[in-house]
């Protein structure tokens, strides 16, 4: 689709010269240009930051009609309407809070064919619920001026997105109500699963699918070794903050509201400048951090995952995840607002074993999650296997072996003090302590099975053996290892307040008993 000439290359180059004031397009924006201009239905899958919008809104100008954007986000098309007015492109934008002459504007010029409109922005609810909206349109597609539908954060459709919005499902009647108007998805979720969802959702089953690769070659990747004590992360974060990131601006993400209260505060009476972000606080109020953030008043923003669209502060200097999160999918989403400017940036994650737990029990309940969090597990855990290798297995891609150039800690370390360890005996212990809490009716959290291996809980749970000889930290990920590898399986277990989650033998764990079983673990890197 790059390669070839078109009747409208030669518009489209200008157009990207003189309009958009740009030299050269970025991987898969031109093909992406070429197939919708080619009428046929496709959707775009860039990582956040790749420059998805040009690839409708340089189309909109090179062809007559209108392009109807339809995006979940009203501050993100707010800001998008507000740059291509300074471009003099003329765009509107109409959502459910619109003033009401805005609103009478937007549906007139739909029957206007004399308007100058090239793009007009909706939210998927205006669409779903103005019947007036729809029937105007209608009058524009029977007018030969409807030129396109723009479809952002397209992976919204779906269910097995991270982001599901019932309004999106309405969407499905477009490519049967308007034949012949390209629709065009963009997303940032390349999950295939996903994908096919939204196909079929959208009702455009076998429509191009355009994908740049989802490597970040600036971004640096690290795992550290979490404290289990409050004030011990704090200091981690404040010794970041004050020496590594000094005169940097970033985020760090939490899992909780009170996390980041606490970290917030904590982080504050450390003489540090952060904000505060999550979903319990005023409109409002967040706005106005946001904005501290982005005109550098604030250092960090300690934040749940409520900080999330919308960011579109190109220099992200750092991403620290306070804890891990529920899948590799939302780790990219959330560490990828690091470094959209290209430049270097680093993405940390404070991992032990004990979070898993926090949100396994959270989640569990909905199908198949707990393979997403153990993906995110394995990336955590891993010794030998470059961090960056992980991601591109995730996304189905391959970015070369030596790509990484020593942009994630396990390169960069060069594998220094990781060894394989054999796990057969650890295995068997693991499992006679399972065995024989079993016998006595007790169940065992990951914590508690800790401490019998390592003869530390109550006396009746201790084996015969003697306390394995590593350290307990080790004891951490061989418990997460087996957990991932389904040697050892979560079942829970609800009361009232919580969803606990015990430790049980997985199908797996009978290999162990046979004498020639042997399975090696790559021994990450202690600090
Ligand atoms: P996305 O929607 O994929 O997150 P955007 O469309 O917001 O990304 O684009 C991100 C940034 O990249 C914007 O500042 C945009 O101007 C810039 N950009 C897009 N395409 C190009 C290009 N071909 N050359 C240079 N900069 C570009
Ligand atoms: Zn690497």
């Amino acid at each position: 689709w790059a390669g070839t000439e078109y009747e409208w290359t030669q518009d489209v180059d200008n157009t990207l010269r003189n309009i958009f004031n740009l030299d050269s397009f970025r991987p898969q924006q031109l093909s992406a240009i070429n197939s919708t201009l080619s009428g046929q239905h496709s959707i775009v899958v860039m990582p956040t930051g790749a420059g998805k919008s040009l690839c409708y809104q340089l189309p909109a100008l090179v062809k007559p009609g209108i392009t109807i954007v339809i995006s979940p986000l009203v501050s993100l098309m707010e800001d998008q309407v507000r740059s291509l007015k300074n471009r003099n492109i003329p765009a509107m934008l109409m959502t459910s809070s619109s003033p009401k002459e805005e609103t009478q504007a937007a549906l007139n010029l739909l029957k206007d064919k004399d308007t100058k409109i090239k793009l007009l922005y909706v939210t998927p609810e205006r669409l779903a619920k103005s019947k007036r909206f729809m029937s105007n349109l209608q009058k524009c597609h029977a007018d030969g001026r409807l030129q396109r539908f723009a479809i952002d954060e397209v992976h919204c459709c779906s269910q097995w997105g991270h982001d599901f919005r019932p309004d999106y499902k309405f969407l499905g009647i477009l490519s049967n109500m308007f034949q012949n108007v390209p629709i065009l998805g963009l997303t940032a979720t390349a999950t295939s699963h996903v994908l096919t969802d939204v196909q079929k959702i959208l009702n455009i089953p076998g429509c191009l699918i355009i994908k740049s690769t989802f490597n970040r070659p600036n971004l640096f990747y690290k795992i550290l070794e979490k404290p289990s004590s409050q004030e011990d992360c704090l200091n981690i974060l404040e010794k970041l903050l004050k020496y590594r990131y000094k005169n940097e601006t970033g985020i760090i993400y939490t899992n909780s509201i009170k996390d980041s209260e606490e970290l917030a505060s904590g982080l504050r009476k450390k003489g540090l400048k952060v904000g505060c972000y999550h979903a319990n606080m005023e409109a409002e109020d967040r706005s106005k951090v946001h904005l501290k953030w982005h005109d550098k008043h604030y250092q960090a923003i300690v934040a749940t995952v409520a900080f999330g669209m919308g960011i579109d502060k190109p220099d992200v200097r750092f991403v620290i995840h306070h804890t891990i999160s529920k899948s590799m999918e939302n780790y990219y989403q959330e560490s990828g607002r690091a470094g959209r400017d290209g430049l270097r940036a680093e993405c940390v994650t404070l991992y032990r074993m004990q979070d898993i737990f926090k949100i396994s029990s959270m989640v569990f309940s909905s199908v198949g999650v707990l393979g997403h969090l153990y993906g995110m597990v394995k990336y955590c855990i891993t010794g030998n296997i470059c961090r960056r290798k992980l991601i591109a297995e995730h996304f189905n891609e391959d970015w070369g072996s030596d790509d990484c150039n020593q942009m994630c800690d396990v390169c960069f370390e060069n594998n220094i003090n990781t060894k394989e360890i054999r796990l057969e005996s650890h295995c068997r212990t693991i499992s006679s302590i399972l065995d024989y809490a079993d016998q006595q009716d007790v169940k065992l959290t990951a914590q508690k099975l800790l401490d019998a291996w390592f003869l530390k809980g109550p006396v009746n749970l201790r084996h015969k053996g003697k306390s394995p000889d590593i350290p307990r930290i080790l004891g951490e990920d061989i418990i997460a290892f087996l957990l991932v590898e389904n040697y050892l399986v979560e079942d829970f277990h609800f009361t009232a307040y919580s969803t606990i989650s015990y430790i049980k033998k997985g199908p797996n764990i009978d290999f162990a008993q046979d004498s020639d079983f042997v399975l090696n673990m790559p021994v990450r890197r202690y600090t």
